[in-house]
């Protein structure tokens, strides 16, 4: 490949469904890539399945790439230098390049029915070969343009006798291709299959249409998924006949996400199982199953992404919170690893809190607000304003926070196991009481903590013990920020409300 070539980059789905983790990842990691390198980053969609075709799918996936601040710099709505992105819409393109192969000999008509195909299969099997394909050797004994008289195929082809034009495997010629993750890959030619180029309703399968279109579009990398790895000995095949060698891209192939235990492929299932959203935004299936979204579930984008891109590939430093920016500034193809990345559910909730953490506490205010007035709360500002920083570096997402001051804003319900541990005895009720007297006759510089420490002194107690009691007290938590904002932040006269009920409740 030319030194000088622009780099541009494709992620390339197909319509079939919503966008999940992987395909969020190879737009990240192409999107890295092409801002890194000032390059163009294409979304093209490869629509030729129409069996799988899901309505909807194109839409959901722009909107998801919209969400997660992927911007694209050429796609089906904005488009660019070729004239579309979707590959139903190209189909012209395609047939006029298969013409050139079938003129060449590269690629052949194959008549063979469903039926003949088994047959070749079970025939194959009981020869004892593993995995039976329409190869160089098994294509010599079926129904095609490579070994029936010209006038036969003719013949067939006029009377409308059903066809699909398939790749002529060289024959004893091995395949070899550079992966810039895995290295030199070479694959024997006994192992290729002679792949569909064109089914038999004319429209191009995914290796044709792919390579076609990567050419066509000036791709300069190919980054996508693992599972793709082996269909590209059939594609850099296809780069040789097309005479297109000289421009063939570069392949990437990211390591696969596993299962948390690392065995295995990640599956929606395990997500499900985990109460992990997998989908970028909610998605209804064309069965009418809902899926919540990440978005949905109260996931920041840029969460998703710096999770996501530490999910094979790595800094080279200890530096885990990266901004998109700092991606950018940071990635590397180089740096991509060979071995599958595994699931963390609970990493994901970490890098949220640590956005969430960096986001201006205003803008986290006002998520906040507007999830607390959905229940009809309303805190002051200034009041919330005091202790939304910590409340924040206290949780993983917005509606933690909410919840976390909600309780504040709300009656405390005590629990009766709570209480029963907690164990009161006669000397920690009167130090609440020592400690309640305080409260109500406080003056400018009342010190929370001294007055916890000089009330559980006075009666004994160790100086920590009056502590979670006086929490537990005011919002029936064993947990919190700092106690003296809890007080500040419900206000005195509730605050000695509270601790007097509680009081009140365990005299009796
Ligand atoms: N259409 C393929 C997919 O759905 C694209 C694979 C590739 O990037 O070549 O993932």
């Amino acid at each position: 490949m030319n030194k000088e070539k622009r780099v541009r980059v494709r992620f390339a789905p197909s319509p079939t469904g919503p966008l999940h983790l992987g395909g969020i990842r190879t737009a990240l990691y192409n999107y890295l890539f092409a801002k890194k390198e000032k390059g163009d980053f294409i979304l093209r969609i490869e629509d030729t399945d129409q069996a799988r075709y899901v309505p909807g799918a194109e839409k959901y996936i722009l909107e998801a790439l919209e969400w997660l601040g992927l911007k694209t710099d050429e796609d089906p709505v904005q488009g660019g230098p070729s004239k579309t992105y979707r590959q139903s819409e190209r189909v012209e393109i395609y047939q006029k390049e298969i013409k050139r192969l079938l003129e060449s000999g590269d690629a052949y008509y194959a008549f063979d029915t469903p039926e003949e195909l088994e047959k070749m299969r079970e025939r194959l099997l009981s020869a004892k070969v593993i995995s039976p394909k329409y190869n160089t050797i098994s294509r010599e004994f079926m129904k095609n343009s490579l070994v029936m008289p010209k006038e036969e195929v003719e013949k067939l082809i006029a009377k409308g006798t059903p066809y699909v034009i398939r790749l002529k495997t060289p024959h004893k010629k091995n395949i070899n291709f550079f992966d810039e993750v895995r290295g030199w890959i070479k694959v024997d030619y006994t192992e290729m299959e002679d792949k569909v180029l064109i089914k038999s309703d004319g429209i191009p399968t995914y290796h044709f249409a792919n390579v076609v279109d990567d050419y066509m579009m000036k791709i300069s990398h190919v980054i996508r998924g693992e599972e793709w790895l082996p269909s590209t000995p059939v594609h850099v095949l296809l780069y040789e006949v097309l005479g297109w060698k000289n421009e063939m891209p570069k392949f990437i192939h990211l390591p696969v996400i596993l299962k948390p235990c690392g065995k295995g492929k990640l599956s929606k299932r395990d997500t499900d199982q985990l109460g992990f959203p997998v989908f970028p935004l909610n998605w209804i299936s064309p069965e009418g199953d809902f899926s919540k979204g990440l978005k949905e579930s109260d996931y920041l984008p840029e969460a998703i992404l710096n999770f996501l891109a530490l999910m094979g590939w790595n800094p080279g430093t200890s530096q885990e919170v990266f901004s998109l920016e700092q991606l950018i500034e940071n990635f590397s193809l180089k740096k991509i690893g060979k071995s599958g990345a595994k699931f963390n559910i609970e990493k994901a909730k970490w890098f949220n809190s640590q956005h969430m953490n960096n986001l201006p506490s205003e803008y986290v205010l006002e998520r906040v607000e507007k999830v607390l007035s959905e229940k009809k709360i309303y805190p002051q500002k200034i009041a919330l304003q005091k202790i939304i920083k910590e409340v924040i570096s206290r949780n993983n997402f917005f509606d933690e926070v909410a919840n976390e001051i909600e309780i504040y804003l709300t009656s405390p319900i005590y629990k009766k196991e709570d209480l029963e541990k907690f164990k009161i005895t006669d000397e920690g009720l009167s130090a609440l009481k020592y400690f309640l007297e305080k409260l109500k006759n406080d003056s400018e510089n009342f010190d929370v903590k001294n007055a916890l420490v000089n009330a559980a002194e006075k009666f004994l107690l160790k100086s920590t013990a009056l502590m979670p009691l006086v929490r537990y007290a005011i919002s029936a938590q064993r947990k919190g920020i700092e106690l003296s904002l809890v007080l500040d932040f419900i206000g005195k006269k509730t605050s000695i409300d509270r601790i007097e009920s509680f009081i009140k409740l365990n005299e009796k």
